[in-house]
């Protein structure tokens, strides 16, 4: 047997719990006491946790400064980077939900200064992982970036957000289902290194959300509980086999085409929880499982359900493979035929 060299990196602290943010200033003083920060919000999350969590710093004798960002643009990570790097920051310290956390988290690699990840809500693995997904030149891309130094996420605000983020961040977990299969056709296939360890924690935290769809669905801190740890144990993953391989396969392709083709695309986790069902019927799999949890959860299974046009779904699903040619799935190195495309989205009932 082969033994390879492994760098790993993942979070120091994993703070998950009601009112966590209560307990940002010992988790911090845990890393560094009393020095500048940066926290990074937008104009919502401000007032539901980030005031808050600058005034409970400000108390404890950390220099908080403020920067409100207007979305998951690169100029916006930039911006970030500048002002923690002005004001001297320790950490950038990032409250929100996908769009913010991606930014501010950004905006630590391009500053080197360590993150910390706040959610607001538990839509989607970014939370924990060492991805960002920015919008560059109109168009949305996938950035190498670091994991958070810390996480702290207070159950008490992801509970409060709208319950289609939790639904949302459920579809971005299953879709480790399909992910993996992926995986293992790329070993099988192309030889690609495949990784014990992350392959049977991605594929465990997507049997925890078929699992426990039911309790998901009420919408309350214990379903908050449950998607935040799968979106976190998903991260965690990724972050062990050093790239998104164990939580993003051919359904994440398909959700990427659709940020290129929709204006307004659907969250990315419904679309990555759709494709799921498309994909995992592709490998010939239980896809009437993956469909049933969803619904159960009540996370879209159709494109009427998205909001997404039909036509859409036909287009993403034959674009998908151009994506990342390096990403072998089962879309192989020639994509869909329009037939095979149609078939597939009309069988699992995705379009009538
Ligand atoms: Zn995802």
């Amino acid at each position: 047997m082969e033994v390879r060299q492994l760098k790993t990196e993942l979070p120091r602290i994993i703070a998950v719990g009601p009112n966590m943010i209560e307990q940002i200033v010992p988790i911090i003083q845990d890393l560094e006491t009393s020095v500048p920060v940066t926290i990074v919000h937008d104009n919502i999350t401000w007032g539901i946790a980030g005031k808050k969590i600058h005034e409970l710093l400000e108390d404890a004798t950390f220099e908080p400064h403020n920067i409100e960002v207007t979305g998951p643009f690169l100029a916006e990570a930039e911006r970030v980077a500048h002002v923690a790097e002005e004001t001297g920051s320790k950490f950038i310290i990032g409250v929100g939900g996908g769009s913010v956390i991606d930014t501010a988290k950004y905006g630590g690699i391009i500053s080197k200064i360590p993150f910390i990840s706040v959610p607001t809500a538990a839509s989607h693995d970014g939370i924990a992982s060492m991805r960002a997904s920015l919008i560059v030149e109109g168009k949305k891309k996938s950035f190498e970036a670091r994991p958070p130094i810390a996480v702290i996420a207070d159950l008490t605000v992801i509970s409060k957000a709208p319950f289609r983020f939790l639904a949302a961040g459920s579809g971005d977990t299953i879709a480790n289902k399909t992910a993996v299969l992926d995986w293992e056709l790329a070993h099988r296939v192309k030889g690609e290194r495949i990784g014990e360890y992350p392959k049977v924690l991605s594929e465990m935290t997507a049997e925890m959300i078929i699992r426990d769809a039911n309790l998901i669905a009420r919408g309350d801190i214990v379903a908050a509980k449950i998607v935040t740890k799968a979106l976190i144990t998903s991260s965690m993953a990724m972050c062990i086999a050093g790239s998104s391989r164990p939580a993003s396969g051919s359904e994440h392709l398909f959700s990427h085409a659709l940020d290129m083709i929709l204006d307004k695309p659907a969250l990315h986790g419904e679309q990555c929880g759709i494709g799921t069902i498309i994909m995992m019927y592709l490998h010939g799999g239980n896809w009437e499982q993956i469909r049933d949890t969803l619904k159960t959860i009540g996370a879209p299974v159709t494109a009427k359900e998205a909001d997404i046009p039909e036509e859409a779904i036909i287009e993403a699903l034959l674009m998908a493979h151009t994506i990342r040619p390096e990403r072998y799935t089962i879309l192989g190195s020639n994509g869909l035929t329009y037939s095979a495309a149609v078939n597939a989205a009309e069988t699992t009932g995705v379009i009538s």
